[in-house]
């Protein structure tokens, strides 16, 4: 069992000044037991960081239409199930639990503020200019402020697959972009910009490895990553090779999409 205690030194032998801003990913159950759960992974992290950003989520207000723009990544008409479970977005809806309880609890803290976006909202403390930055558009808004203000990105147990911030890389590189559609009270809101798949993301590590600082807590290993290098690299990497990050999952209708632009010849 760790304690807060441990969660806390751990935290500070990635000698991250606490004023630096950060977006954390995190895993509760990757650390093993935890005396007082999310509660004490939370604490820790607020007691070594001022300004913390966490993505908090709701795929569950997606539909998917009938019909819509070509090439999109998905499959129209796939979704008349799916489409009766969703649900309207309200700013107080719960992350979704893919997103972990640690997320959760940041959102529930008295001082957080969450971006308004229906499927892609982002939660912080100390982070209003960066939460400012989201828009229906630019969904990524905060991660390039964020990058901006010298941020760090911290995956606590977790992997790049779920390592948000390289989205950004993505959209720098003009690598495609999807729509997709969520249930809110105003009606069916388009999202633009709506980034590409991750599950081939943990490509990127070996290229990350000379600034990546890497320790363990309990079971969990925790990367700390500067978010400004890290774009630098990714963008470099896929200006190089237009296809690294994208997945081999058979089925994956936004890599395939993605892959059906690079094959074609330039105009
Ligand atoms: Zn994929």
């Amino acid at each position: 069992m760790i304690s807060f205690r441990d969660i806390e030194r751990g935290l500070q032998d990635l000698k991250i000044p606490s004023q630096t801003p950060v977006i954390v990913h995190a895993s509760l159950s990757a650390f093993g037991d935890v005396q007082g759960g999310a509660e004490s992974v939370l604490g820790a992290l607020a007691r070594c960081y001022n300004a913390i950003l966490m993505p908090t989520f709701t795929y569950k207000t997606m539909i998917i239409p009938s019909a819509g723009p070509e090439n999109n990544g998905l499959v129209y008409g796939s979704g008349r199930q799916s489409n009766l479970m969703a649900e309207f977005y309200n700013p107080t809806m719960p992350a979704d639990k893919m997103m972990w309880v640690v997320a959760e609890k940041l959102r529930n803290l008295p001082a957080a503020k969450r971006s308004s976006h229906p499927i892609l909202s982002f939660s912080g403390i100390h982070m209003d200019a960066v939460l400012n930055k989201q828009s229906i558009y630019n969904p990524l808004g905060p991660i390039q402020e964020l990058a901006n203000q010298q941020g760090w990105v911290l995956l606590l147990g977790v992997d790049h697959t779920v390592n948000t911030s390289l989205h950004l890389a993505e959209r720098l590189s003009g690598r495609k972009q999807f729509i997709r559609w969520a249930l809110t009270p105003q009606g069916i809101s388009e999202c633009p910009n709506f980034p590409g798949c991750s599950d081939g993301f943990n490509a990127i590590a070996p290229y990350l490895g000379s600034i990546t600082r890497q320790i363990n807590i309990g079971n969990a290993t925790v990367q700390a990553l500067p978010l400004l290098p890290m774009l630098d690299v990714t963008l470099e990497l896929l200006r190089k090779m237009p296809g690294a990050l994208l997945c081999d999952i058979p089925g994956c209708e936004r890599c395939y999409a993605v892959r059906q632009l690079l094959a074609q010849p330039l105009a």
